[in-house]
């Protein structure tokens, strides 16, 4: 991983740690071995960034802990706002004042050594081929390098926002989708954010895109060479967005990741390691349009993906 990237990691989980009021930064909550080197660099950097932490605190009680969606809100707020680690609590106890103590139900997200392994070893990551998501997108406009292209209406790059700790992955475009040249804005999609909308959390605040770009004829399943062709624009989107947790819609996008991972049934609701990546496997929207059965599981997987997002695991 890239020291930007790495940065962006730390900055995000600085900040939730620093919602929650949490005064010692444990490496095991961070996002890898590589930033133990840079919690010494960084606070050379930002020193107010540790003087943060010591948010006034009524003697004896810890700060509430927040909502997920206060907590998303917060997050993705201070990733908006201009100055990192700006210090936003106003007077003393303002903070602890706005919050109210909370039950937190998304308690059960394993942590790191609940994943499951897997035989593939994370590689080393290679250079990005563009700076951002729009010259990633701008390199691939007219892209032509599979079949695919040239049945194309528009291609379905991605939507969302590249400054965020959710990525969901599908399989590829369908009629709605390349009509529009945006993912999930049919039947599915409509399905997808208003799952997204029920962990508290904004279509708009995560990144939204496809293991193929462009639509497979008569809505089948993209071919390995389709696939393995659009992979290196994925690969590039993931690590741009370098997300806290990748979900993966289905056994499309979770076998292109992880080729030899059994079928989503089994898989799904359980976190598994991608590269330097956590994905979670779910249910595709399509999927579950046609086995409504199969609802209540995909909800379970929905109330983790807040959590795993959002929250250190503990
Ligand atoms: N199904 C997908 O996998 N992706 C879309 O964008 C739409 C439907």
């Amino acid at each position: 991983m890239d020291y930007p990237t790495l940065l962006r990691h730390l900055e995000g989980n600085l900040r939730l740690l620093d919602a929650r009021g949490t005064k010692y930064i444990g490496l095991e909550s961070l996002v890898g071995e590589d930033l133990a080197e840079l919690k010494e660099g960084l606070k050379r950097l930002v020193p107010k960034a540790t003087k943060k932490t010591e948010a006034p605190q009524e003697q004896g009680s810890s700060l509430p802990r927040q909502k997920p969606a206060q907590m998303i809100r917060r997050f993705l707020d201070d990733q908006k706002s201009s100055q990192p680690f700006q210090k936003k609590i106003s007077k003393p106890g303002a903070f602890a004042e706005k919050t109210k103590p909370v039950e937190m139900p998304l308690n059960q997200v394993p942590n790191q050594a609940e994943l499951i392994p897997t035989e593939k070893e994370p590689e080393a990551v290679s250079a990005v081929e563009a700076g951002s998501l729009e010259e990633l997108r701008e390199l691939y406009k007219d892209c032509m390098r599979c079949p695919l292209g040239s049945g194309r209406n528009k291609l379905v790059f991605g939507h969302g926002i590249s400054q965020t700790p959710l990525m969901f992955i599908g399989e590829g475009p369908g009629a709605d989708e390349d009509a529009q040249g945006e993912p999930f804005v049919g039947r599915a999609g409509k399905l997808l954010t208003k799952m997204i909308h029920s962990i508290g959390i904004d279509r708009e605040d995560v990144y939204i895109t496809n293991v193929v770009k462009c639509r497979p004829p008569g809505n089948r399943n993209p071919e390995p060479v389709e696939v393995a062709s659009c992979m290196r624009i994925l690969e590039n989107q993931l690590k741009l967005v370098s997300p806290k947790l990748i979900v993966t819609l289905g056994n499309v996008p979770t076998r292109a990741l992880l080729p030899d991972i059994q079928g989503i049934t089994k898989v799904r609701g359980k976190p598994v390691q991608y590269k330097q990546w956590t994905m979670l496997p779910t249910f595709h929207p399509s999927y579950l349009l046609r086995n409504r059965t199969a609802m209540p599981l995909a909800w379970k997987d929905f109330r983790m993906i807040a959590s795993m997002a959002f929250e250190n695991a503990e």
